[in-house]
């Protein structure tokens, strides 16, 4: 039993939640993640992951993790500045940033603590960070944190980064500015626009920073959205994370090797969080290497991408406007959302609503996110399953 102070605030919170229709349940995969899931005992075709290169349950990875186990064990001891740093950490970190074209990376727990982490060791309340209105929700969390005054920009929109800079600068009020903004914005699929932000960062000495979770293995033929538009020595941070396209778990800034040695002493979570397993270290390690011996597995997400955005805009589904392999199918309504995506999966296809408060009210859609691993017979029946409930609920 909660104590009444608790259950006071739960409650009627989780009540509300519930009552709307609002409380998310967890759906369980029985199984490893790929192009097919099983779910409550059922398989259904798989489009909810980020596993974007088909990495996640690879022979390879696997067998290296278990390699890494029996050398090193399951636990690295402690954080690494005590107790933890292990050779494969050292040698992920150089392999990281060879992918990445810098001069050196660190690496982290998560994608997630990278933003705690690397924003506020640089940031504080004497500056100001300008971010893109739809970032990702760590990247808020990490411009909070540093405590630094935050400047929202309309999304995407090259002429209100211009004016905020001119008059943050103009105002003479902050000792740094720093511009972030996501690489791949993951709810549209649409690219940060970084042949204009780094022109605009010259222009205003701006700070740059580039979290290119859903870039990284994607754009640039793996190497990600900033080596995608030739910029890697203009963007001061490059964050990425090892949990998507790289198919385990961690995340890592790339940059100067100034800012990594300065990251090493001043990022809290590296500090005081204790380092990433080394089978995850392992496991990452190999899926770079393998992203760097071939880029086929890229090639065939791109794909797979276009396969499955020619066939739902054939059947006469909005796509939206991505630039990328996801594919959000938009529908709008929010209940109509949530049922269209329920439909879906009884017919056997797992594709999740995505809806207000994470996307602008009557902007419902269900996101699709092919991947390398996905056939095109897969795809084919989970696109007449789209056009079967598309005519079902009168979409199309
Ligand atoms: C997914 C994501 C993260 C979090 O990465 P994890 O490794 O899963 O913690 C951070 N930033 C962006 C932009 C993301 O899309």
């Amino acid at each position: 039993m909660a104590k009444e102070a608790l259950d006071r605030f739960l409650t009627p919170q989780l009540k509300e939640l519930r009552d709307k229709g609002l409380y998310n349940l967890i759906d369980t995969v029985e199984g490893p993640n790929g192009p097919e899931v099983q779910i409550n005992g059922k398989t259904v075709i798989n489009l909810s992951s980020n596993n974007y290169l088909g990495l996640a349950n690879h022979d390879r990875l696997k067998q290296k993790a278990i390699e890494a186990v029996k050398k090193y064990g399951v636990g690295a001891g402690a954080v690494r500045t005590i107790n933890g740093t292990l050779p494969i950490h050292n040698e992920l970190e150089k392999r990281v940033a060879e992918l990445k074209y810098t001069e050196a990376a660190i690496a982290f727990q998560s994608g997630f603590n990278c933003n705690m982490g690397a924003i506020s060791a640089v940031m504080t309340k004497r500056d100001a960070i300008i971010s893109d209105e739809l970032n990702h929700a760590s990247i808020i969390d990490g411009c909070r944190l540093s405590g630094a005054r935050i400047l929202r920009v309309k999304h995407q929109d090259m002429a209100d980064l211009r004016r905020v800079a001119k008059e943050a600068t103009e105002s003479g009020l902050y000792e740094k500015i720093m511009y972030i903004t996501d690489g791949v914005f993951s709810m549209d699929g649409d690219v940060a626009k970084l042949p204009e932000i780094v022109e605009i960062a010259d222009e205003f000495d701006l700070i740059t920073y580039v979290d290119d979770a859903h870039g990284s293995g994607v754009m640039g033929a793996g190497a990600g959205t900033v080596k995608h538009f030739g910029l890697s020595d203009r963007i001061d941070f490059q964050i990425g994370t090892l949990s998507k396209a790289i198919g385990v778990v961690g995340g890592y800034v790339a940059g100067s090797q100034k800012l990594i040695d300065w990251l090493k002493v001043r990022a809290r979570p590296f500090l005081f969080s204790t380092a990433m397993t080394p089978s995850d270290a392992a496991a990452c390690m190999e899926a770079i290497d393998m992203m760097m011996e071939s880029t086929q597995r890229v090639h065939k997400l791109w794909e797979n991408g276009d396969y499955l955005k020619a066939g739902l805009k054939r059947q006469g589904f909005n796509i939206g406007h991505s630039q990328t392999p996801i594919t959000p199918c938009m529908i709008g309504d929010e209940g109509l959302t949530q049922l269209f995506s329920r439909r879906l999966m009884e017919e056997g296809v797992y594709a999740k609503s995505i809806t207000f408060p994470t996307v602008p009210k009557g902007a419902g859609r269900v996101r699709n996110m092919p991947t390398a691993a996905h056939t095109k017979g897969i795809l084919d029946k989970a696109l007449a399953v789209y056009e079967k409930i598309g005519k079902e609920l009168n979409i199309l």
